[in-house]
């Protein structure tokens, strides 16, 4: 079950990854714009175009008409921004963001590159605990964090009331939606910009979006905001730049594009619901199995196996992670096959 020297990955026994194959035209177009680079838009005019286009469709899926923006190299950049906007634009030389213990640890590299303070909020249920994280907020906070699909359990924030508990503060509030923002339109959660008062979204069209890597993305209802990011460039025809990386991909920008055009709305509605429907079988099939399991709130499965038995199966070439409690988890990802997890069952009753 070893993969060939000098062969991609590929996908039969991916259960781990947040990320999928790219739609066939994701993957052409990513091709065609290999060498182009966004972030000289006085040069590369067509993929900027390209880019206010798949700011455009983004701010579609998440709920914003009129959306600032841009293509970052993944949900990295993008919380790390966000969490940039909300420290510049505020007072304080002591600032504070306030996030549930669930936040993807890109947002401890934002703390420790930026220079904030990050305050982690307990989870109930794996959701931020709205009244423990109103106990850390004070003068100090320049932003509050909440997940939109955590990235261990697939779990949705009360993102309302994070936003009232922002606005109270006079922080901006952040939503990561990283993995879970082409799932979440097809499911029933309060979650984007017209269901609450939100100031900036991370949302990837690399993972569930299927694009090429790397296609991250970052939303903010105000292009005000990206003023506070606007560093001047003396080389450029453009005069400033507000992204945190250079040269950027042009083949993640045109991906992301093609992908959107080729899956929204009606391809992104059937990928979730398959995944869903996936998801919900082997969580059945766990349970049944005498597992107890969290999920599926979002197509993603977390079950208390045991380690050397996820070991094991990474052996037979499976390739599943742990949660940091230890449990063993599944993504159903667009390229998880209901067969896939047939055969994965079993691998499972083998031992
Ligand atoms: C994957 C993920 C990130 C990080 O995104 P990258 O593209 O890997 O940089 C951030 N937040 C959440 C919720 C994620 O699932």
């Amino acid at each position: 079950m070893q993969q060939a020297r000098g062969e991609p990955q590929d996908f039969d026994r991916v259960l781990t990854s947040m990320c999928t194959e790219p739609h066939p035209r994701a993957r052409e177009a990513a091709e065609r714009f290999l060498a182009t680079n966004p972030g000289d838009p006085g040069t590369y005019e067509s993929v900027t175009e390209m880019e206010a286009t798949a700011v455009e469709m983004l701010g579609t899926v998440a709920g914003l008409e009129d959306p600032a923006g841009y293509i970052t190299s993944g949900g990295t950049e993008a919380n790390i921004q966000a969490i940039r906007i909300a420290r510049n634009r505020a007072e304080t030389d002591d600032p504070n963001v306030v996030a549930p213990t669930s936040a993807h640890f890109s947002f401890r590299k934002a703390a420790e590159v930026l220079g904030v303070e990050l305050r982690s909020g307990p989870v109930t249920d794996h959701r931020a605990d709205v009244e423990a994280m109103t106990e850390l907020v004070d003068t100090d906070t320049v932003a509050v964090v909440g997940v939109a699909g955590s990235t261990e359990y697939g779990a949705v924030d009360p993102i309302p009331a994070l936003a009232e508990l922002a606005t109270d503060a006079d922080a901006l509030c952040h939503v990561d939606a990283a993995w879970g923002g082409f799932y979440l339109p097809f499911a029933d959660y309060d979650w984007q910009f017209e269901h609450a008062d939100i100031d900036t979204m991370t949302i990837d069209p690399h993972k569930v979006g299927q694009a090429a890597i790397p296609a991250g993305g970052l939303l903010a209802r105000e292009t005000a905001l990206f003023d506070e990011l606007a560093i001047d460039t003396p080389y450029l025809e453009s005069a400033t730049q507000v992204t945190l990386t250079g040269t950027r991909s042009g083949a993640g920008v045109a991906s992301a594009v093609a992908a959107m055009e080729a899956l929204w709305p009606a391809g992104y509605s059937d990928a979730y619901d398959r995944a869903m429907d996936n998801a919900r079988w082997v969580a059945d099939a766990l349970e049944s199995r005498g597992h107890e399991v969290f999920g599926p709130e979002l197509p993603l499965v977390a079950a208390d196996l045991s380690v050397p038995m996820t070991d094991e199966l990474r052996e037979r070439g499976w390739r599943v992670s742990k949660t940091g409690a230890g449990e063993l988890r599944i993504v159903c990802m667009p390229h998880v096959t209901r067969s896939m997890l047939r055969s994965f069952v079993a691998d499972l009753d083998w031992y």
